[in-house]
């Protein structure tokens, strides 16, 4: 799979599409999800052009990676889940239902989460 530079999550990046932003450095975008699926579900992106988590952890440097999964747990922190519990998803591909083609995180907390899985 190409990256497609015209995906939802590379406009967001060119700020052609707003977000509700809740972190931004020089290689890390976080915001919260159009259409949460847990009472807090934020979506965090690395800012090169890694199509899914099979993409970014076969091109990305060993810093860039170790700098990505930081963040994860300093926003997960910043809005008090280390505590309480969360849970990080990554979808990949078309088998793991992934529908932006842009890595992506999903951080979902803020209350007890389902099955792991739906049917
Ligand atoms: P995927 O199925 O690719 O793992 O998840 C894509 C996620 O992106 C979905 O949870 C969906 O709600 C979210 N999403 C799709 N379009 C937008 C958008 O324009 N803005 C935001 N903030 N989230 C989006």
């Amino acid at each position: 799979m190409s990256y497609d530079v015209n995906n939802i999550f590379a406009r967001i990046l060119r700020q052609e599409i707003p977000c509700k932003k809740v972190f931004e450095d020089e290689k890390v975008l976080a915001f919260h999800d159009i259409n949460p699926k847990a009472p807090l579900h934020i979506l965090i992106i690395p800012k090169g052009d890694y199509t899914h988590f099979h993409d970014f952890h076969s091109r990305a440097d060993a810093e860039t990676v170790a700098h990505f999964y930081k963040k994860v747990t300093e926003i997960a922190e910043q809005f008090d889940l280390k505590e309480s519990g969360y849970r990080v998803i990554a979808n990949c591909g078309i088998n793991g239902g992934q529908e932006v083609a842009h890595y992506h995180l999903h951080l979902l907390g803020g209350g007890k989460l389902g099955a792991m899985i739906g049917k």
